[in-house]
């Protein structure tokens, strides 16, 4: 079988916002008017298609990863044009801050995003992080302010915020008529017409001619426009100096490249709720992101010499490889791996080689996922987003290609989570029961951690936040039926060293018979924040013989997980094992590990070890009234305030907070406000403790 839509016609995208945008009313009308959906769900009564978890409806926000495939032909909305449709992958991305991992691991698989605002707080702090987050990742994008009808919201004021905290290269290809209430159409700027929405849920879109009234605005904002888009490429510039006319195809061209190689990012507008402007967002998609084709070629190593690079072009005569980008449960099917194809095809009922576990992967059933059913497929092309059932040694990140020509992905990095709770079952005999789903919401999600004491046999979880824990625990009971006792939450430290050090560790026993002998000397250097950790081997001429350095790595790293300054593990150190000796008769693995453990321990104090601590970074809306008393507040939790803005009435403050002196935030918030303030918080980075709390943490007076 071959494929039934040129890859040149693929778009993989994802539309990302921050929560409460209109990210889920948005996907719903694509769904709608691209004929997927026949009824629009209602967000509010937790309905959308996309949010298929049962938290999720209770909560109103889209917490998993689903891929959902579509079709579109641009311009043509009453589908006629077959020649010209275009599917649609679209990776549906959460908006809540605490998973800003899974927005990062779709981000890694998909081509280009719709980054979907609300027009009246315009660009907020979680959109911020997700921008730099995609700009990390190369990924192009479109904005679209949503929400235009809503009382308070401006489109200027919205762009100019996107210029200012986002990007220069923002260029607006629509502007809204009407304010407010009175939202009713939008002026495209490439092909100078008036666009009406008629029709049930607008889904008739009327090009009308621009009224008289409001040609001189429209012919002023397409100006800007043609000059930043002409900016972008030679002849253009001519022709528009010259005084010539620039067609709407060289328009697209020029923007469309520009995009893709994130040059410009076209602004458009509308109301998702009010059905405005989402079908000209679906023609800007396949106008102006990528396909496939048009970003470079997927890298990967051998995995058996990792110094070897490979890439795969997106094509279909490579040989196959995918990235697991999503592990679900489903009620139906069982377990569900979402993968991203780069390169070649693939039949169902032959085998994949997982090159991150070495681990073969019979693929019997394929399915493609639409918002409300599933496809069976039969065969996987390069590009195509689908769910692969019953696999069981795959986890999120790792690689699946073909067996003749291996190569393994670069693994998706996922943040240290940064708070942990305590849990045990209610009932003491579901201990066993409770382990088995905490290990399967682990695979699902790789920043979440479980522990087990092995000292008190306590469960430690950890996570990227509270509601993140909250999340896990409420799944514990519903879909595994565990009822459990919960602990306070507790900030995860961390400990890292300031310089470098050397030291030696020895560890040798001679009492008769086979004795002890472990003998290692090494270095330590501290690493960026986020580095993590690096062991290099400089052992030359056999002075440790090369059985045992696995055993001192293994050393080094329990003492590192278990610290040095205050019991929490020891983070971005790169240790240098440059010397040792060994006996012929009494070395063991076991003394090397024990010498390796002893001269870590050592090496850090003298390198300077101490504590870091998670920042996070929160945005608090007040009336103004309020501004004072909050701000005081914060500096009191040692929070350095960055900016202070006005928003529609409100005041924003957005400022770095230590996670330990924010627990209980929303009930003093909701004090000193009367009930009225807001604020959200997400983690930035780890942080040095300040000596006197730090001194708190290791005598125990603080957590
Ligand atoms: P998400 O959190 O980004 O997925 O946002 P939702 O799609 O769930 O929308 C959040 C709320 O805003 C819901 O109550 C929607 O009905 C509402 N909403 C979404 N789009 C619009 C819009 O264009 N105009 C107005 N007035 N409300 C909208």
């Amino acid at each position: 079988m071959s494929r039934l839509y040129p890859i040149e016609k693929y778009r993989n995208i994802g539309i990302i916002a921050h929560i409460d945008a209109g990210k889920t009313t948005t996907t719903e009308r694509v769904l709608f008017y691209t004929g997927i959906s026949h009824k629009i769900g209602e967000v509010h009564e937790g309905e959308a298609t996309m949010d298929w978890m049962e938290q999720e409806k209770e909560r109103g926000i889209t917490i998993t990863v689903a891929a959902t495939t579509c079709f579109w032909s641009p311009g043509d909305y009453l589908k006629k044009d077959k020649a010209n449709e275009h599917r649609i992958n679209i990776i549906d991305t959460p908006g809540h801050i605490d998973f800003t991992a899974e927005v990062q691991r779709s981000l890694r698989v998909l081509d280009g995003a719709v980054v979907v605002f609300d027009g009246v707080a315009g660009v907020e702090a979680q959109s911020e992080t997700v921008w730099r987050q995609a700009d990390k990742y190369h990924v192009p994008r479109i904005c679209f302010i949503n929400k235009l009808d809503r009382l308070g919201a401006s489109f200027e004021k919205s762009l100019d915020s996107v210029w200012r905290k986002l990007t220069k290269n923002a260029v607006a290809l629509q502007i809204p008529v009407g304010e407010e209430s009175n939202f009713n159409s939008i002026i495209d700027l490439i092909e100078m017409k008036l666009v009406d929405f008629e029709g049930e849920l607008g889904k008739e879109v009327v090009k009308k001619d621009i009224p008289e009234t409001l040609k001189a605005k429209a012919e002023e904002w397409r100006m800007k426009m043609i000059e930043k888009v002409a900016g972008e490429d030679e002849a253009l510039t001519e022709k528009y100096l010259e005084g010539k006319e620039i067609t709407i195809e060289e328009l697209r061209a020029v923007l469309r490249k520009a995009t893709i190689e994130s040059r410009l990012v076209p602004v458009l507008c509308g109301s998702s709720l009010k059905n405005k402007g989402v079908q000209l967002m679906l023609d800007a998609v396949v106008y102006y992101l990528p396909s496939p084709v048009d970003v470079p070629p997927v890298v990967g190593t051998d995995p058996r010499d990792e110094s070897i690079k490979i890439e795969r072009k997106a094509d279909d005569n490579e040989p196959f490889c995918s990235l697991a980008f999503k592990i679900a449960t489903d009620p139906f099917v069982g377990t569900l791996t979402y993968v991203r194809a780069y390169s070649g095809q693939f039949k169902k009922g032959s085998y994949l080689l997982n090159t991150t576990s070495g681990e073969r992967e019979r693929i019997g059933r394929i399915l493609r996922m639409h918002a409300n059913e599933r496809e069976e497929v039969e065969e996987i092309f390069a590009g195509d987003i689908v769910a692969l059932v019953g696999l069981k040694k795959t986890s999120t990140g790792h690689t699946l290609c073909d067996e003749k020509a291996p190569i393994v992905l670069e693994k998706i990095t996922f943040p240290e989570p940064v708070i942990s709770i305590e849990v045990e079952p209610k009932a003491k005999s579901d201990q066993e029961k409770m382990a088995v789903a905490l290990r399967k919401l682990q695979e699902e999600d790789p920043t979440f951690r479980m522990e087990t004491n092995q000292e008190t046999g306590e469960t430690i979880l950890s996570g990227m936040g509270e509601l993140h824990l909250d999340i896990i625990v409420d799944r514990l009971r519903r879909e595994f039926g565990v009822e459990t006792n919960v602990g306070k939450p507790q900030v995860s430290y961390k400990e890292t060293i300031e310089n470098k050090a050397e030291a030696e560790g020895k560890y040798i026993k001679q009492s008769g018979g086979r004795g002890q002998y472990g003998h290692v000397k090494i270095k330590v250097e501290p690493k960026n924040r986020g580095e993590g950790f690096e062991f290099v081997n400089e052992i030359k001429g056999g002075v440790i013989p090369r059985e045992y350095i696995p055993a001192v790595e293994k050393g080094v790293k329990e003492a590192m997980a278990k610290g040095v300054v205050a019991g929490y593990p020891l983070i971005d150190t790169k240790v240098i094992l440059y010397d040792g000796s060994f006996h012929e008769v009494d070395s063991s693995e076991i003394a090397f590990k024990i010498a390796a453990s002893m001269a870590l321990q050592d090496v850090a104090k003298k390198a300077g070890a101490y504590l870091l601590e998670p920042i996070m970074k929160i945005e608090v809306v007040i009336p103004a009234d309020f501004l004072g008393d909050v701000i005081g507040d914060l500096s009191a939790r040692r929070g350095q305030i960055e900016e202070t803005m006005d928003r529609v009435g409100m005041k924003v403050i957005e400022a770095k907070v230590p996670l330990s002196e924010m627990f209980g935030y929303a009930t003093t918030l909701r004090s000193l406000t009367e009930g009225r303030g807001t604020f959200s918080m997400e983690f930035s980075h780890y942080e040095r403790v300040p000596s006197n709390i730090s001194q708190e943490i290791i005598e125990g007076k603080r957590k």
